[in-house]
């Protein structure tokens, strides 16, 4: 059996770090950890701390930290991770690296990758204002590369997709910069560390899995 793999995806939102995560996840057999997922999720449930979180994310703001990393401790604390995990989302901010630090620490574990997944601006906001979302299972669509099968509707389950309210124009501008001021330091942190590693965020499928493949061995 391999080694286990332990990655962080970083990269502003819209770049792609959903879909890459999800690839090497297929390839390699590791869960993804997605903290927006199940920030939306307990949104919809309308739990005591997805009442919180839930104003932030409109607006296009990070959640606390205590309440997401309150969710990713638990998250990392569970008995399917023995192969691994890849983090898409989080850690956003400096104190979120440092719980994850401790974290790993405590647990004798170590991180393999930091995969920053790089776009320009324009090229964000264009693509997110085409996404469209499956509230129901969290498939992500493209209105122009992957639309869906039928006008609106989710091929995989049926229900009827979204604009989030997070991806029109005015909260993708604002999600940006929070992206450079919050998260875009701890690419220096994990520069030091040695741990980069660079992935252009406008790929097609078949070279992305190649490239990470030859990356990620
Ligand atoms: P994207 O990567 O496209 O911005 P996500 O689905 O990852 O979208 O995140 C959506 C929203 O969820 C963020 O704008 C933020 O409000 C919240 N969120 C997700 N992950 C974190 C995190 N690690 N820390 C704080 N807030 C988060
Ligand atoms: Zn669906």
């Amino acid at each position: 059996m391999r080694r286990p793999l332990r990655i962080i995806m970083l990269g502003p939102p819209g770049s792609g770090k959903g879909t890459r995560a999800h690839i090497i996840s297929e390839l390699y057999g590791i869960p993804v950890i997605t903290t927006g997922d199940m920030l939306r999720e307990a949104v919809a449930k309308g739990t005591e701390y997805g009442k919180t979180a839930g104003g932030y994310m409109s607006r296009g703001e990070l959640v606390p930290d205590e309440i997401v990393n309150g969710v990713v401790g638990e998250r990392l604390g569970r008995s399917d991770l023995e192969n691994g995990f890849i983090l898409d989302g989080f850690p956003r901010s400096t104190p979120q690296a440092e719980f994850l630090d401790d974290f790993l620490e405590e647990h004798g574990l170590k991180l393999d990758y930091v995969i920053h997944v790089t776009l320009e601006d324009e090229a964000i906001v264009k693509r997110l204002s085409n996404r469209r979302s499956c509230p129901n299972c969290g498939e992500v669509y493209h209105l122009v590369s992957k639309p869906p099968k039928k006008e609106g509707v989710c091929d995989r389950c049926g229900s009827e997709l979204i604009l989030r309210g997070d991806d029109r124009p005015e909260v993708i501008r604002n999600r940006l910069a929070v992206y450079r001021e919050k998260t875009q330091p701890l690419l220096d942190r994990y520069m030091k560390k040695g741990l980069i590693k660079e992935v252009p965020g406008d790929y097609s499928m078949d070279r992305l899995s190649e490239q990470l493949k030859r990356m990620l061995g």
